[in-house]
């Protein structure tokens, strides 16, 4: 995190027996600026999760279908579930874990109802893109009764030069995408639980009615925290540089181990194992190391956050001695 952020976080604890909602609304510019909207457009949660929640929970009928691949993460269709949605789950593409975006246009096409796709975009566990164009001729072409959200969470890891944030749809005047985002990636403030929702000015009015005000959804150490981190941009510049630096020694390893990964275009690598995940975890946690949970059905996949370089070296070498013990 931003030590300019822990500093502004600091700064107001003192002050903290108010409400801190007065703050929220510099951050509100600086997010609004970042996504080139107004400030209307802008909806805060306590984490993106709970923008997740309260998206779904805000458009949930008796007959909505909620459309989410196979592969994904997995708070929408959790949060789907709880709110009695559909799930109509698309399978991914088993040679590289890939979404099927047209199997998806499909299952909105067929059903005779509202339909909620939720698509994160870079995806989370595989790492990768979707196709920015794909994306956005289906959102432009208004599939009736469908609401997309949009989860870019990792965004700003991303090297692929095609790769494109849907903001620019939204600044358009698209009312059918929600736009989610987080400050517990590039930011680094897991911890303090900030994220919010880009949408048009309406949507974001029917949002706010499944919340207290959004400006009291997180705290004022929070608020100030991520405005300060707004600000930093050397800060975010470090953070982008020190990801793609740790990754690229885990990459090289995976080459040197000559084992299969997909391009990576976030904060974590999805590469393939031996054997099953659930011995990999526990041999890795033997080591000190907590790599991602399974991923039916990618269950000789594994997901390794990427920690510090010092860190990467580290689980490096583990790998190199699991190849000498043949266990990798
Ligand atoms: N969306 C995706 C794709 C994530 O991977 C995560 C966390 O890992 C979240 C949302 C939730 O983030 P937050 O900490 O903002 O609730």
């Amino acid at each position: 995190m931003s030590p300019k952020a822990q500093q502004a976080a600091i700064s107001v604890i003192s002050g903290a027996n108010r409400y801190g909602d007065e703050y929220a609304e510099t951050l509100r510019t600086l997010v609004a600026q970042y996504h080139n909207v107004k400030e209307d457009y802008i909806l805060f949660s306590a984490g993106s999760s709970d923008a997740i929640r309260l998206t779904i929970a805000a458009h949930a009928t008796a007959d909505t279908q909620f459309v989410v691949p196979e592969l994904t993460y997995g708070d929408g269709e959790d949060f789907a579930k709880a709110y009695n949605l559909k799930i109509a789950k698309i399978k991914s593409n088993p040679q590289d874990w890939s979404i099927d975006l047209k199997g998806m246009q499909e299952a909105v096409a067929k059903y005779q109802g509202p339909s909620i796709v939720y698509l994160v975009n870079p995806n989370n566990p595989t790492s990768t893109v979707i196709n920015s164009n794909e994306i956005e001729s289906w959102i432009n072409s208004k599939p009736k009764d469908t609401l997309f959200i949009l989860d870019e969470a990792y965004a700003e890891y991303v090297n692929n030069p095609n790769y494109r944030s849907v903001d620019h749809l939204i600044a358009k005047g698209a009312d059918n995408v929600v736009l989610l985002k987080t400050f517990s990636k590039i930011h680094a403030m897991a911890g303090m639980r900030v994220g919010y929702a880009v949408a048009a000015p309406d949507k974001i009015k029917h949002l706010q009615d499944y919340l207290e005000f959004d400006a009291l959804a997180i705290s004022s150490p929070s608020i100030k925290a991520a405005t300060a981190s707004m600000q930093d941009k050397d800060f975010l510049a470090y953070s982008k540089k020190s990801n793609d630096s740790a990754r690229e020694i885990y990459l090289n390893t995976l080459q040197e181990l000559d084992i299969e990964y997909l391009p990576s275009e976030t904060n974590f690598v999805f590469h393939k194992i031996k054997g099953n995940i659930e011995e990999f975890r526990q041999r890795m946690l033997e080591e000190n190391i907590k790599v991602g949970r399974p991923f039916p059905p990618a269950n000789d996949w594994c997901r390794v956050s990427v920690g510090t370089t010092d860190e990467m070296i580290y689980v490096s070498n583990k790998l190199r001695e699991f190849r000498q013990k043949g266990w990798i």
